[in-house]
């Protein structure tokens, strides 16, 4: 079963790679092994005000492109104090700076900060937002919907101050009550354990192997 895995964070894709570890016959190829280079139209991509909408968005573009069945996720943080913000805008939460990488994520968690000084920590709740879709199932013999759409989430609170070194994006801001951890103090296993990507790609996992018999 050769997949296509429509983006372009690499920290996403090692993610998504080790969760799908163990669906026998998978074959994920990224964007660059498929030798689909980066586009300006892509930015016109998620443009949409849910995260199904942008995953089928992107999986839909990218498998037209490409020809192949093809996986995308849209994700995010959701914020209670801020109704629901940053959301489907959390790539670019903070005002444009026009920085990028790690640079603009260290910039949106200092935004976020900012927009929740003084919020107490009873007041503080979030959760990450995954939703994977896999469009083309079908193609590969396999019994399933065609979108299939899948959505994982995990709770948790936003701290004060950041905590820990791992993970990427909000991370270092996102705390897990349930283990007393943030997700930046998290091993990438601990990490795929707990997170709203793990839960969306271990359910899609299943729903692979079961198809495949
Ligand atoms: P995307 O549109 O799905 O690529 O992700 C949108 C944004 O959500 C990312 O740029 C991050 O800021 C944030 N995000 C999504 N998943 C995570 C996560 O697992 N940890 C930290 N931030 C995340």
């Amino acid at each position: 079963m050769k997949l296509l895995l429509a983006t372009r964070s690499s920290h996403k894709a090692g993610e998504i790679r080790e969760i799908l570890a163990n669906v026998p016959d998978l074959e994920l190829l990224d964007l660059n092994d498929a030798g689909l280079p980066e586009t300006p139209e892509e930015e016109g991509i998620e443009v949409f005000e849910t995260f199904e909408d942008n995953a089928l968005a992107k999986a839909l573009h990218f498998k037209l492109l490409s020809g192949l069945p093809t996986l995308a996720d849209d994700s995010g943080l959701s914020v209670d104090a801020l109704e629901g913000a940053p959301g489907v805008h959390s790539k670019r939460f903070a005002p444009d700076r026009g920085l990028d990488g790690q640079e603009r994520d260290d910039d949106n968690n200092r935004y976020l900060l900012e927009r929740l000084a003084g919020v107490p920590k009873s007041e503080r709740s979030a959760r990450y937002v995954c939703v994977a879709v896999l469009l083309g199932g079908p193609d590969l013999g396999l019994d399933l919907p065609d979108p299939l759409v899948i959505r994982g989430e995990a709770e948790g609170r936003i701290l004060d101050t950041p905590l820990g070194d791992g993970g990427f994006g909000y991370d270092p801001l996102f705390f897990d009550p349930a283990i007393g951890k943030g997700f930046a103090e998290l091993s990438p296993e601990g990490k795929n354990s707990r997170s709203h990507r793990g839960k969306a790609f271990r359910a899609l996992a299943a729903r692979l192997e079961e198809s495949h018999g």
